[in-house]
């Protein structure tokens, strides 16, 4: 936790701004990561820098709910009202969570969104009504529904949105959703068009197999999986893929990475 002192004029209101650093997103998928985001203040600028025990930050989300998501090439700006306001993002709050490569940028504009999404209080419709059908619109995305013309609705919805809310609430609402399109188009087309989730957030998405040469045989993805999609034969096992609703279930239980996630036939990444 940072409190930073803020005399310079270009920040409005004058005053404190109290920036969190947070390891939330990580603590409630139930992966324990050190996480951390560190700024340093030269006269008026701050800089963020993270790691993980992944890899680099990818991205900041600043604001909190109503905040956007900055990508990672982006972060080297002053933390003021403009400059996060021009990287689509907002001071807001001032919390701000660290995301990387294991994060899953359309599933993390679900999750703020969830949140601004049951705040509104319903006065008005494009935020009553918008919000609720812009969450829709990614719960559809992320469960491997997403059909072409999905993402360009969403764009479309989070303006109107913006555009015709009463309060700050609706005004920022589609922030998460509208940032994350703007710097992760590409992860975005990857779930509607390849129906394949880089992080491995999401379910339903890809296509699960066993690697034989890393399977020891333990039978553990046979008892996790409730559909009988694992086939246990003499000396192997096998995912059917006709009965694989790609839950997710063999992945997590899988004590050698040897059921992977793959993306139109080629090897992706391994279980964790
Ligand atoms: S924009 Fe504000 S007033 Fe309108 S429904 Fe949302 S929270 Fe209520
Ligand atoms: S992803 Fe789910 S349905 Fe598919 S094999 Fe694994 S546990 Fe079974
Ligand atoms: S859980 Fe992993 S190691 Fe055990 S049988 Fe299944 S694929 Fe093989």
């Amino acid at each position: 936790m940072i409190c930073q002192s803020t005399p310079c004029a270009s920040y409005r209101p004058p005053g404190f701004s109290l920036l969190v650093t947070d390891t939330m997103w990580h603590e409630t998928s139930g992966v324990q990561k050190s996480a951390a985001v560190t700024a340093r203040v030269t006269g008026t600028s701050a800089w963020f820098g993270g790691q993980s025990t992944s890899g680099e930050a990818g991205a900041v989300q600043t604001g909190g709910p109503s905040g956007g998501c900055i990508a990672a090439e982006k972060l080297d700006l002053p933390v003021d009202y403009e400059s996060l306001a021009q990287a689509g993002s907002i001071m807001g709050s001032g919390g701000m969570v660290v995301l990387d490569e294991d994060d899953c940028m359309v599933d993390v504009a679900k999750f703020f969104l969830s949140f601004t999404k049951s705040e509104s209080c319903g006065k008005c419709p494009p935020c009553r009504v918008g919000t609720w059908q812009m969450y829709e619109l990614l719960e559809k995305i992320t469960s491997g529904n997403g059909e072409e013309g999905d993402i360009e609705q969403l764009e479309k919805m989070g303006k109107l949105v913006v555009a015709g809310s009463l309060c700050g609430l609706g005004n920022s609402a589609p922030n998460p959703v509208l940032s994350t399109i703007k710097y992760f188009r590409e992860e975005y087309e990857e779930h509607v068009r390849d129906k394949y989730c880089r992080a491995k957030r999401c379910q339903g998405l890809g296509s699960f197999r066993i690697r034989p040469e890393h399977c020891i045989l333990c039978g553990l993805c046979k008892q996790a999986c409730a559909f009988d999609a694992v086939v246990e034969l003499r000396d192997k096992f096998f995912i059917d893929q006709d009965y694989c609703t790609k839950c997710k279930a063999c992945y997590g239980v899988c004590p050698t990475q040897a059921i992977v996630i793959e993306k139109g036939g080629a090897h992706v990444a391994a279980g964790k």
